[in-house]
């Protein structure tokens, strides 16, 4: 039976409406989600300007509404969306690099339809059930905002194990994300920098320490950095800060940065990684991460709205005045 359901459709230039879309049931390995809460991303601003052929929204979370063949997850259970459909036999796949994967099927909310419809349909293997206690809004901070920080964390660890001071470029959601899992891993001080004395007042509330992006001063020479920026501009002004020895982990997508190899790198032993998304595998230590700090990672949840609004969540949120802004919605039936 294919449900026919209205979801946002992401027209281009700002323009969100409401259409009838399709949804088949599940397939082979496949699970049909009631999707229940969906947080913006600052990269849904590509398929927000420009228009999606999918139902957008790759933060989803919800209950398991219809189960496909040779699924073992009961109707019922509720869970996160991991984004990369990933295939689980490739070479990354068989090391747990599950956001490396080599033949994944889809990123859900770019290449098939995401999470701010009414359903979703995934594949068992990229679904990630929680427990009872937690609420199902705070469960879409397991996705970009524990996620992927706790692994650009787990990244720097790889070279840098004595950290005494962190800085953070970019105060938007990924930036937040890195100050409080920073401040829940390392006891030591986290610098964050923004052009937005509203962005650094919110990243100061989690404990980090605000700094105007065009004076790092005060950050003084840091173990580790982190640019969640995107920007040139950033990436060079931290690595011109870092500490011998320090290691700067880009985490937004965008511009380049030129490195004087010898200088930059060389002399002092300095590392420049990238870092993207997450491992599935991941996803439990973050669970109970969420579970021990429920109260302090829902606040990055600054706004929720339900999905009939989502063209206002949408233009608040990209006016760049928000932490993470989440939709709602009942669970359809
Ligand atoms: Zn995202
Ligand atoms: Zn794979």
């Amino acid at each position: 039976m294919t449900r026919t359901a209205l979801a946002p459709k992401f027209t281009g230039a700002g323009t969100i409406e409401f259409a009838d879309h399709e949804y088949p049931d599940p397939g082979p390995g496949q699970l049909l989600l009631a999707v229940q809460a969906n947080a913006l991303c600052g990269t849904d601003r590509h398929q927000y300007y420009d228009g999606s052929s999918v139902v957008p929204g790759h933060e989803a979370a919800g209950t398991v509404l219809q189960t496909g063949d040779g699924t073992t997850t009961p109707v019922g259970t509720r869970g996160a969306v991991f984004l990369m459909d990933f295939c689980g036999e490739c070479r990354s796949c068989k090391y747990d690099a599950t956001n490396q994967c080599l033949a994944k099927r889809a990123d859900m909310g770019f290449t098939q339809d995401g999470g701010y419809g009414p359903y979703e349909l995934v594949h068992e293997s990229n679904f990630f059930p929680i427990t009872d206690d937690i609420e199902i809004g705070n469960a879409t901070m397991l996705l970009d905002v524990m996620g992927t920080s706790s692994h650009a964390l787990g990244r720097a660890a790889l070279v840098r194990q004595d950290v005494e001071s962190v800085y953070i470029a970019g105060a938007g959601p990924i930036g937040l994300g890195l100050t409080v899992m920073s401040k829940l891993k390392y006891d030591v001080p986290v610098y964050i920098s923004d052009f937005s004395r509203w962005r650094l007042e919110f990243a100061e509330s989690f404990g980090a320490i605000p700094l105007l992006a065009d004076d790092l001063t005060a950050a003084g020479h840091p173990d580790l950095a982190f640019d969640a920026s995107g920007k040139e501009s950033a990436r060079r002004a931290a690595l011109d800060i870092l500490s011998p020895r320090g290691a700067l982990i880009c985490v937004g997508h965008g511009e380049s940065v030129t490195l004087d190899v010898s200088g930059d790198l060389i002399s002092p032993e300095r590392a420049v990684l990238g870092s993207e998304y997450f491992r599935y595998d991941e996803m439990p230590g973050n669970l109970a991460l969420l579970q021990d700090h429920q109260e302090l990672i829902g606040r990055v949840i600054s706004h929720r709205f339900p999905v009939a609004d989502i063209a206002e969540a949408f233009r608040l949120f990209m006016a760049g005045e928000t932490g993470k802004v989440v939709v709602t919605q009942d669970g359809a039936s």
